[in-house]
């Protein structure tokens, strides 16, 4: 039977899986997820996360609901396109090969580090669960030392809180956060500042909304420095371009992504990273190999000659089911048909009644901009089940104004920058076309190819007594 592996579970790869369970018959295809969590996270419902709004249950939709793929776990480390393999680095950190017929690379973005001192050490990153789960601690931990200590200087630090990149991460989490900060310690006075090397906040939006976005940000306190960013980040403080050195005892980095290391592992053409495919989303010079999403350099038909889509939820959950049509007509059903989607505008969640969004570019600003986020985060998470517990984390926390109460669950070492990405699984070596060699090896080392799947081997780490290298800070 035909296999169809989809790297990734994000939006493109879930959205990709559940058109294909509609579109093929069960004989038709076996369908295969490799994933390193076994859930599809909702991203922009993170800042609700870290501001203690949201439960992570419920931005975290099981794989378990795509009920006719097979999930593995694991990160796919590499692929070899021309023999129809992929290197799968299981959870104990073994690696082990499995075949496919199609491959659907939608292995997303990862965090963008610049080579400044200090900020791979001391910047904490907003993509995953853990970070978002590990800031909303922290902040709460930063404000009990801050209350705790009679040192002025110290008690400055721990309620200054730096946020660089002002797009919708940043400005989202830094709005959630203020008012968390604010709900947990009352008496203290926290200090926020939101950073970005661009003239203005959330530039995506468009018209006049960035600026109301700005009012709307300053409105609450916060300091949004435009035209600047970080020179230097050390364990205690952080210095601006422009000279300045603020004392802070957490700093986080939304200055940017880039697409997955797999990409740049494959030994093709990229655009800013970002694989290039063609308008139906398949790689050139291979017909069953696919790529969408952050990862994938899709053009954008609706914009300029040469253009590329944005890296979005928007583009990518709508690519999974366009990718999935096209497959099913690499297998006689149906016809492929390049992906053309008109941006339908942004929605920004700024805490309490302030929002600004732009559903089919009309301005909103305020409550009506509010209730159209909340409505279209609302519709637009995947299951169900995770739609009534959002539902039920915003009426609570609207009606109760439940005090915050952190488990620490997540250490230091696993928030790092690239330990939570798992930036250091990759081989190190640079591959000339199609695949590192290094990784390969390693799996053949590990155990044997799988034509049926992935078995993994007993060698290396593979004991069960063994440390999980998947969760081993790398960073
Ligand atoms: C905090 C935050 C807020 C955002 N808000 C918005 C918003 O409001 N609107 C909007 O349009 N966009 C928003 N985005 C951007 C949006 O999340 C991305 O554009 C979108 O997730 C891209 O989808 P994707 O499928 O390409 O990648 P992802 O959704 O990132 O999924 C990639 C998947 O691949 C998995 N993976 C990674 N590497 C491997 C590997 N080697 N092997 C196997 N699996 C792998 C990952 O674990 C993940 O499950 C936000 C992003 C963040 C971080």
């Amino acid at each position: 039977m035909t296999r169809i592996v989809a790297v990734g579970a994000g939006f493109g790869g879930f959205h990709c899986l559940r058109t294909l369970q509609r579109l093929l018959p069960r004989n038709a295809a076996e369908l295969v997820v490799v994933n390193p969590k076994d859930y599809h996270l909702y991203t922009p419902l993170l800042p609700h996360v870290a501001g203690g709004r949201v439960h992570p249950a419920s931005v975290a939709v099981s794989l378990r609901t795509l009920k006719r793929t097979r999930f593995v776990r694991g990160s796919v480390v590499d692929a070899d396109l021309d023999g129809k393999t992929i290197t799968v680095r299981d959870p104990m950190g073994r690696h082990h090969e499995m075949n496919w017929d199609r491959l659907v690379l939608a292995p997303g973005a990862v965090t963008r580090i610049f080579d400044i001192p200090g900020l791979k050490e001391h910047a904490h990153g907003f993509k995953t669960i853990t970070e978002a789960v590990y800031l909303f601690d922290r902040v709460l931990a930063n404000l009990d030392m801050a209350a705790s200590t009679q040192d002025a200087a110290e008690k400055e630090a721990l309620t200054t809180f730096i946020v660089v990149g002002a797009g919708l991460a940043g400005a989202e989490y830094v709005a959630q956060a203020r008012r968390l900060a604010a709900a947990a310690n009352p008496h203290l006075t926290t200090r926020w500042i939101l950073l970005d090397m661009a003239d203005s906040v959330m530039p995506q939006l468009g018209g006049d909304l960035p600026d109301k976005a700005l009012k709307a940000l300053r409105s609450e306190g916060i300091e949004v420095r435009l035209g600047m960013s970080v020179k230097e980040v050390t364990a205690d403080s952080a210095t601006f371009t422009d000279g300045t050195r603020v004392p802070c005892r957490l700093l986080v980095w939304t200055a940017g992504v880039s697409a997955s290391p797999l990409m740049g592992r494959l030994g093709l053409p990229t655009d800013r990273g970002r694989l290039v495919v063609n308008a139906e989303m398949r790689v050139p010079g291979y017909t069953d190999v696919f790529a969408l999403g952050d990862a994938a350099a899709v053009p954008d038909l609706t914009g300029e000659p040469g253009a590329i889509c944005g890296q979005t939820a928007q583009h990518a959950m709508r690519q999974g089911p366009a990718l999935a049509r096209n497959i099913a007509a690499s297998l006689g059903r149906g016809e492929a048909r390049p992906y053309r989607h008109h941006d339908l505008g942004m929605v920004a969640d700024l805490g309490g009644f302030k929002g600004v969004a732009s559903p089919l570019h009309v301005p909103l600003v305020g409550l009506p901009a509010k209730a159209v986020a909340s409505a279209y985060h609302l519709m637009s998470l995947e299951s169900l089940s995770n739609q009534a517990r959002l539902a039920s984390d915003w009426f609570m926390h609207a009606l109760t104004r439940p005090a915050p109460t952190s488990f620490g669950l997540v250490t230091d070492s696993h928030a790092a920058l690239t330990a939570a990405e798992q930036l250091g699984i990759y081989p190190a070596d640079k591959p000339s076309s199609g695949g590192g060699a290094d990784a390969r090896a390693k799996a053949k080392q590990d155990g044997q190819a799988q034509h049926g799947g992935a078995k993994a081997s007993s060698s290396g780490s593979s004991s069960a007594k063994s440390k999980p290298k998947a969760h081993q800070a790398t960073g």
